[in-house]
């Protein structure tokens, strides 16, 4: 109820008399349903969630127990809001503007004149990224799968194998371990693909020599980890060394560098510096890091482009500094950091130095 509160909190800020929320991610953070079909409509003094009949018995077991909470059991949400009369003496409505289609937006516009649709971006997003207690327990659960799973894998990987065989070992060991879901597409991307930030496991085989990147993350109660090493197939030549020490040193330099109030682009500055003064400054092509929670990528971003942000108490951030050198390898090396008033808590406990399998 904490959540549906602060959210309430807002609308009367932003004036609104109600908001739609249609994202389903926002939904399960909201009210625990964990279904693909569903609306919740946020009142000061209501609360309603409409959602199809293929989750009529879903419904009445994991839901939360909001008060006032009352439960539609049909397809199409303009017919429920004026069949029920869901937003009566409403004016102003808040959309998801992140997540509304502009055919939805259309139609309920259309339908619901002469009430006022509002645009509100972020709206559910600007009250997660300061975490409760509960929710960092999940994400450092799903860090905590990760870790194991790293451990399981660096036994695993033999040099012959696919990228996306590993990738797929990963993702059944990490579903053996309690992670409801892989947080994104896994990165296995070894030698040249290496250098690749987002290389997505492909066919090819990994050699021995190759440095080879995982960037894989967990899912514990709907809240995401995400996790980077990078290990070398056999043994590491002098270039490769003098790179991962320099991806390192930025990264263990930044997580030291993390306060609370400290502007997020200082702390991408704090890796850049190390990295440009190594003269590897253009291969550090993307930002530190970013927020992480019910999505993996959340507020607030970690770079040069982050503007007045700073770093909030109770976050949880993740520090992914990278040198990538095209047509050869590349390096990533990134923990998920639980920004506290009694300090940073590194999440992850998987070693960090140059692992040679
Ligand atoms: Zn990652
Ligand atoms: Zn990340």
């Amino acid at each position: 109820m904490d959540r549906i509160k602060l959210i309430r909190k807002k609308l009367q800020h932003l004036k609104l008399d109600a908001l739609i929320v249609n994202s389903l991610v926002n939904i399960r953070y909201l009210t625990n349903f964990a279904g693909s079909n569903a609306t919740l409509i946020i009142r000061p003094r209501a609360l309603s969630f409409i959602t199809d009949g293929r989750y009529a018995e879903q419904v009445s077991t994991e839901l939360f127990p909001l008060p006032g909470l009352k439960t539609f059991i049909q397809r199409d949400v303009v017919s429920c809001i004026n069949k029920h009369k869901l937003l009566r003496n409403c004016r102003t409505l808040g959309v998801e503007a992140d997540h509304m289609s502009l055919a939805q937006y259309n139609r309920l516009r259309k339908a619901l004149a002469p009430l006022k649709l509002k645009s509100s971006s972020g709206l559910v997003e600007s009250v997660t990224e300061s975490k409760k207690p509960d929710e960092v327990a999940s994400i450092r659960q799903a860090a905590k799968i990760a870790d194991d799973v790293y451990s399981y894998m660096l036994g695993f990987v033999k040099p012959g194998m696919r990228e996306s065989d590993v990738a797929a070992e990963i993702s059944y060991q990490a579903k053996k371990r309690g992670s409801e879901a892989d947080a994104f597409d896994i990165i296995v991307a070894s030698g040249p693909r290496s250098a690749l930030p987002h290389g997505r496991a492909s066919a090819k085989k990994i050699r021995k020599g190759e440095l080879v990147t995982f960037d894989f993350g967990c899912c514990v109660n709907g809240f995401n980890s995400d996790m980077t090493r990078t290990f070398v197939m056999g043994k590491a030549n002098r270039e490769q060394r003098k790179i991962y020490n320099t991806v390192l040193d930025a990264h263990l330099a930044a997580i030291d560098a993390i306060r609370i109030g400290m502007p997020c682009k200082d702390l991408d500055s704090v890796a850049r510096n190390i990295i440009s003064e190594a003269g590897y400054g253009e291969a550090f092509n993307h930002s530190l890091g970013h927020g992480l929670g019910i999505n993996v990528h959340e507020k607030p971003i970690l770079s040069q482009r982050a503007g007045n942000s700073v770093l909030v108490e109770n976050s949880v951030i993740t520090i992914e500094p990278g040198i990538y050198i095209p047509g050869k390898f590349g390096v990533r090396i990134e923990d998920d950091i639980y920004v506290s008033h009694d300090g940073n808590h590194i999440l992850n406990t998987s070693p960090k130095e140059l692992l040679s399998v």
